[in-house]
């Protein structure tokens, strides 16, 4: 089929996420994808700045990850996993247990899932019902998911009849990551965790970036407490996203505020759900979240990445002790612990635990840093952030999505705004030239910006 008959027929049958069913504006039909680059059905080749969704970290078309899929092919695509199991599930969760310390796993098939199945183990553990989160959340589309994310950018507008009510805290300032071009007075620079190095300052200077260690705000630490004490009662559990709020505005928290957390929920015997389904696989310079904080939760979601971006999978999973207070979880996807998936999930891991993406994550957080600092200050222009290899530009007013997609486009780049944002999580693999035009596509958007 041809560019234009693709793009007819898309809108003439498909939704796409969160779209009208006829979309003012039609698809762009891609062909092939390989690297870092989606190739166009009209032939233009764009850099992927979004790695499909933070996903794709390997970039496309890895030889590794296609051999799994090819082999696991060859042996089965798919078997019920009730009263049935395999290698690939079994050799996945083993690595997911040593990687998170949880050693109970549910294979679930998508994010909004393994946090529906999260919820529910908090839920049977505990036997209560409410849960505690922060507003500017996102914790996917499913009733129990979005019943926790924002109650304001969130969907609860539309849907709020029919979600439980949950205790909402306030959402935790964002004073964490590199502020490209900010004043050295607010501009704080990532710390790894641990009170010990709190004081040093041997990372690599970016320019326009200065080292201030970023102090926690007391006063949302309070917050914090007062929240979970007057609530503690009625809770099972305090789900959040560690450090990245991702799809509910793209801002970094202290790792302080999660560290509290932890520590109230202790205090309470209420569990702690992290929600690294964005955040795990070394998106923000560490394995995940948590590790910012040096905290473990109770249970944990991923998903995203946990394929390299190949097929549908997430993982909620849990301590020995929760698995115990819950017994029997009620619970069971008809592809749950899908084989295909779950042997490109490992193959995946493995091939992250053989990259340097550590060092990889540090390249591209400086250089997006870096790239990033003209459009500090500029008109229009509300903040510039940075963390790991995540990079956001905040604009003052919501943007014009196809507008800035298409210039955006016109710079032979690939990256899809939403609201007041225009962001970029490329994938691990992405080299200096392509980091440069994707800053250089962002930077070239806002400065169509009009004051
Ligand atoms: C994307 C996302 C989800 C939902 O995952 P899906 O696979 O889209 O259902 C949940 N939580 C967080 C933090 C996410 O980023």
């Amino acid at each position: 089929m041809d560019a234009e008959k693709l793009r007819e027929l898309d809108r003439r049958h498909l939704w796409h996420p969160y779209t009208a069913a006829a979309a003012a504006v039609a698809a762009h039909p891609v062909t092939r994808a390989e690297g870092v680059r989606l190739t166009l059905a009209d032939g233009r080749e764009l850099i992927d700045g979004m790695s499909s969704w933070w996903s794709a970290i390997h970039g496309y078309g890895h030889p590794r990850l296609d051999a799994a899929v090819r082999d696991q092919l060859g042996d089965m695509a798919h078997v019920m996993f009730g009263g049935l199991t395999h290698e690939p599930a079994v050799r996945l969760a083993r690595r997911l247990a040593e990687m998170t310390g949880l050693p109970k796993v549910f294979l679930a098939d998508s994010g909004s899932v393994a946090v529906e199945v999260a919820i529910k183990m908090a839920v049977q553990a505990t036997g209560k019902s409410r849960l505690l989160t922060v507003k500017g959340g996102y914790h996917g589309d499913t009733f129990g998911a979005m019943s926790v994310c924002d109650p304001v950018n969130g969907m609860h507008h539309l849907f709020g009849g029919v979600l439980p009510a949950h205790v909402f805290a306030d959402r935790p300032p964002a004073d964490y990551g590199l502020r490209p071009g900010a004043p050295s007075a607010s501009a704080s620079r990532r710390r790894p965790a641990g009170p010990e190095i709190s004081g040093g300052s041997s990372e690599p200077a970016i320019p326009g970036v200065s080292a201030e260690p970023a102090i926690p705000d007391e006063a949302y630490l309070r917050h914090l407490d007062v929240m979970v004490a007057q609530h503690a009662g009625e809770l099972a559990a305090i789900i959040v996203e560690p450090v990245v709020q991702g799809a509910g505005g793209m801002r970094f928290y202290h790792p302080a505020y999660l560290r509290r957390l932890r520590e109230l929920a202790d205090e309470h015997g209420i569990l702690l759900i992290a929600d690294e389904i964005a955040t795990a696989f070394g998106r923000t310079g560490e394995m995940f979240g948590c590790d910012h904080a040096g905290v473990r939760p109770d249970i944990m979601c991923v998903g995203k990445a946990l394929t390299g971006g190949y097929l549908t999978m997430a993982a909620a999973l849990c301590t020995e002790e929760v698995a115990e207070r819950i017994g029997v979880l009620m619970h069971g996807p008809t592809f749950m612990a899908n084989p295909l998936a779950a042997a490109v999930a490992d193959a995946s891991l493995t091939l992250l635990g053989e990259r340097p993406w550590q060092e990889e994550v540090k390249r591209i957080e400086a250089a997006l840093a870096e790239g990033l600092a003209p459009a500090a200050g500029a008109p229009g222009v509300r903040d510039v952030r940075v963390l790991g290899a995540i990079g956001v530009v905040e604009t003052a007013e919501p943007v014009d999505v196809e507008k800035m997609q298409n210039v955006v486009m016109a710079h032979g780049v690939w990256l899809r705004p939403f609201g007041s944002l225009l962001y970029t999580m490329p994938p691990y693999c992405t080299g200096p030239g392509d980091l440069a035009a994707i800053t250089g596509a962002m930077t070239a958007a806002v400065a169509t910006l009009s004051p």
